[in-house]
């Protein structure tokens, strides 16, 4: 069972108190999807791990509320986020696209934007009472994006290099473009090495072209 509880954050934006929820355990129970997120059985644990300030919108994972914001980061927030917060209640999807858009206004690494857009797009849907003003397709395609970008500039190696390869490949399938994603499988394929764990993200990338399937087994 996934379970939540109440905590007090002080927003480091505005100075506000307010309290949120944090996941204190969850499982996989649902299984685990072929881009890898984790299926909890029952509630999804997304909404513990994302707070946004009541009052200003600030937004972020619990480590984003110690430190401070800096001036410009400050006046987007107020700008582009402040409105939205006051008229409704965010889902988890929108706090991870808040915290996509503070991630990027801080600077911060496209693959850490990316990764941030592809959690919206796994929680899209999670509570559907409320109204998403973005598709899920439109936060895979943030997550391409931003994740092509850090294959270009290189800030991305290695291992983990090629788990954000294979991660291109299943959102462009997902977004309906399988020739696209091909070429993604195809060079997670072409650049593993003899690792063991390499090897078998090759395998998937292989199975993923030619015979997809949408959870791991
Ligand atoms: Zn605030």
């Amino acid at each position: 069972m996934t379970t939540l509880f109440p905590r007090d954050f002080d927003c480091p934006n505005c100075g506000t108190r307010f309290e949120s929820y944090v996941t204190g355990s969850t499982n996989n129970l649902g299984g685990v999807t072929t881009d890898f997120r984790e299926i909890a059985g029952g509630s999804q644990p997304d909404r513990g791990f994302i707070h946004t300030c009541d009052n200003c919108g600030f937004t972020g994972g619990s480590d984003a509320f110690e430190g401070s914001v800096d001036e410009k980061v400050s006046r987007l927030i107020a700008e582009r986020i402040t409105p939205l917060v006051r008229d409704e209640r965010s889902s988890a999807s929108r706090r991870f696209e808040y915290a996509a858009w503070i991630a990027k206004w801080r600077g911060l690494d496209s693959e850490v934007i990316g990764s941030l857009y592809l959690r919206a797009a796994w929680a899209w849907g999670d509570e559907p009472e409320v109204e998403n003003a973005e598709g899920q397709d439109y936060l895979r395609r943030q997550a391409i994006e931003h994740f092509e970008r850090a294959v270009e500039d290189n800030s991305v190696t290695g291992e983990h290099a090629q788990t954000i390869k294979y991660l291109i490949g299943e959102q462009y399938r997902r977004v309906g473009e399988p020739e696209t994603a091909a070429l993604w499988y195809d060079r997670v394929v072409a650049e593993a090495g003899h690792d063991p764990e390499q090897r078998r993200l090759a395998d998937l990338a292989l199975q993923q072209k030619t015979r997809p399937e949408e959870f791991l087994r």
